[in-house]
């Protein structure tokens, strides 16, 4: 999240890939977090049921500043929804981790964009780049230069990826499986010698 919000602020670059999914620790059957209204400026959730959380403690997720959302616990114990909303079946409430409000903006609209076919389909291209970046990275060492300065350094992407081409083409014809290729046109020459009927006695 912080790398899309990153790239989008600082750079007006949309960057576009998957989101870690939910760990089955933190999933849910019932209601996910997007399902609850979060008052940013009170610091309470309100459930899809309608109650409200006392205001939230600060916490630490991952080493970053986070937000802790516990619900009542008489609430959710009288809650038709309890079980598969909290998780748990010892009669605690409902509680939510939320990220700072632009990160969790992020998250919420990430998830939901990241169902839809469209989102998709833009993902499954990378598939294709990001094996070509890696083969070039991995296979021939592209994240070191050895030439100073930005045009001899863009000579060598541009023969890394001819190379590149070059290898893969191999690999698509190992020697042997060459397929078959029609024979090549008679040269000018060859045509004149075929049609010219040399005299008797020549
Ligand atoms: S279990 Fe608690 S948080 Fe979940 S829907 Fe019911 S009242 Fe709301």
């Amino acid at each position: 999240m912080l790398a899309i919000l990153r790239a989008a602020t600082g750079y007006g670059v949309t960057l576009l890939g998957p989101l870690r999914p939910i760990t089955p620790s933190r999933r849910r059957p019932g209601f996910d977090k997007q399902d609850f209204r979060i008052d940013w400026e009170h610091h309470t959730a309100t459930c899809p049921r309608g109650v409200t959380s006392p205001p939230w403690k600060e916490t630490r997720l991952d080493g970053q500043p986070g937000h802790w959302v516990l619900f009542p616990r008489a609430a959710c114990r009288a809650c038709t929804d309890r079980l598969s909303c909290t998780g748990n079946v010892d009669g605690k409430g409902r509680h939510l981790i939320l990220m700072p409000r632009p990160l969790q903006g992020v998250q919420n609209r990430a998830r939901v964009e990241q169902e839809t076919p469209h989102w998709q389909a833009r993902c499954a291209m990378r598939a294709g780049y990001e094996a070509t970046v890696s083969e070039t990275v991995h296979a021939h060492g592209l994240r070191h230069c050895r030439y100073h300065g930005l045009a001899k350094t863009h000579i060598r992407h541009v023969l890394t990826a001819a190379g590149t081409n070059i290898v893969r083409l191999g690999e698509c014809f190992p020697p042997g499986t060459t397929p078959p290729r029609p024979p090549r046109p008679l040269t000018p020459f060859q045509r004149l010698c075929q049609n010219t009927t040399c005299p008797p006695g020549s």
